[in-house]
């Protein structure tokens, strides 16, 4: 059998090797190594496959949810509120910026933003929401866009962990992850449904003029060349991972099968067992599992991991800690207890291998290893 790895990024690179290694070569060989040519090619084929009409390439995820908060011209003291449960980042430009992060609990079926929770934590103050599409399905986009107009706010998706999956709104029309709202996010880091070679990530949007100003946010706030009509940033994505990124997004639908293919394996093994919760579906959500997520039911999470670990299975938290109980973000608004769901999920979710070189020999070897350790 081959070892185990949360995520399996050398065999995938095997079989896309000479694809790869010629686009990358072509870069050294044109010199592009900036803009032009690659990152162009790269960028006009994921609007086409996102059916959107702008997609903005810069430097990495975060950049990414900072260039959006940007060019969307927020002002210290306005509130964005984000989900409790989540990796750093969106929390983190909202504080970077000046901005107050107002967070809130999550759902525990889907692990993303609670609608109750949110609809409690708008103000007079409210900017923008910025969900976060988690593990890979989207939030509950419908009921979010209602209230984001009802109140006059902005939606920023982050869809980091989402890229591929597909929400359908109720009046039947199918919207790509990350082109929902005025503004989506990802994130192009290597262990990332669409991953390059180093960091990577962009901006999505339909709206002319907002792809406009965060075109020049993202070049130091340049529209004119060497005429600055703002305070911007440096953020590029560099043509080698556009080299990268334009072979494997051929490869994505393919790519989410296997994780979809996995996912499945898990849960077929897993569902009904009393003492793990398989992750929900949201119905109006395609899930492309960027992580398989389980939530432990009267099992010491740390021996099981220990236990995997001791057969070679990695298993992580992810993730360990809420934003409102991390060091960096104490805020005498909230305390522990606020937020009772996403610490409870924080206490017991772990996240599984899953990536898109699984085999079945690899999901038997797993799945027997947690069974045999819950079950005893
Ligand atoms: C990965 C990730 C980011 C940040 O992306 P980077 O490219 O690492 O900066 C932001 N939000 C979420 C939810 C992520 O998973």
């Amino acid at each position: 059998m081959k070892p185990i790895q949360m995520v399996d990024l050398k065999s995938q690179y095997e079989k896309i090797k000479d694809s790869v290694n010629a686009g990358i070569q072509e870069v050294i060989d044109t010199t592009t190594f900036i803009k032009g040519g690659k990152v162009n090619e790269f960028q006009h084929q994921l609007e086409k496959y996102l059916n959107v009409k702008h997609v903005i390439p810069v430097a990495n995820g975060t950049d990414a949810l900072q260039i959006a908060l940007m060019a969307l011209g927020l002002k210290p003291g306005d509130e964005v509120i984000t989900p409790t449960f989540t990796f750093i980042a969106t929390a983190e430009v909202v504080a970077l910026l000046g901005l107050t992060p107002v967070v809130v609990d999550v759902d525990f079926d889907t692990f993303n933003i609670s609608i109750e929770s949110l609809k409690k934590a708008i103000t007079p103050r409210t900017k923008a929401i910025v969900p976060v599409h988690l593990f890979g399905q989207n939030a509950d986009m419908e009921e979010i866009l209602k209230i984001a107009k009802d109140h006059n706010l902005d939606v920023i998706e982050d869809a980091c962990q989402s890229i591929g999956s597909e929400y359908t709104f109720s009046d039947g029309r199918k919207v790509q992850s990350g082109c929902m709202a005025e503004i989506g996010c990802t994130s192009f880091f290597p262990s990332k449904n669409l991953g390059c070679f180093g960091d990577g990530g962009a901006i999505f949007t339909n709206n002319d003029e907002l792809a406009a100003k965060i075109r020049a946010v993202a070049n130091h706030g340049m529209v004119v060349r060497y005429y600055h009509d703002f305070v911007g940033v440096n953020s590029r994505l560099d043509s080698m991972q556009a080299a990268v990124l334009e072979v494997k997004l051929q490869y994505l639908d393919e790519y989410i099968a296997a994780r979809q293919h996995a996912a499945a394996y898990y849960d077929a093994k897993f569902n009904g067992n009393d003492k793990l919760i398989i992750p929900a579906r949201n119905t109006a959500s395609t899930h492309v599992f960027h992580q398989y997520t389980l939530k432990l039911v009267d099992v010491d999470r740390a021996a099981l991991q220990k236990h995997l670990s001791d057969k070679g299975i990695p298993a992580m938290v992810y993730y360990p800690v809420c934003l409102h109980m991390q060091k960096a973000y104490q805020d005498p608004r909230y305390k522990e207890g606020d937020f009772p769901v996403a610490e409870q999920l924080s206490a017991c979710v772990l996240s599984l291998p899953m990536h898109t070189e699984l085999d079945d020999e690899q999901l038997e070897y797993i799945t027997a290893a947690v069974l045999k350790f819950v079950n005893k």
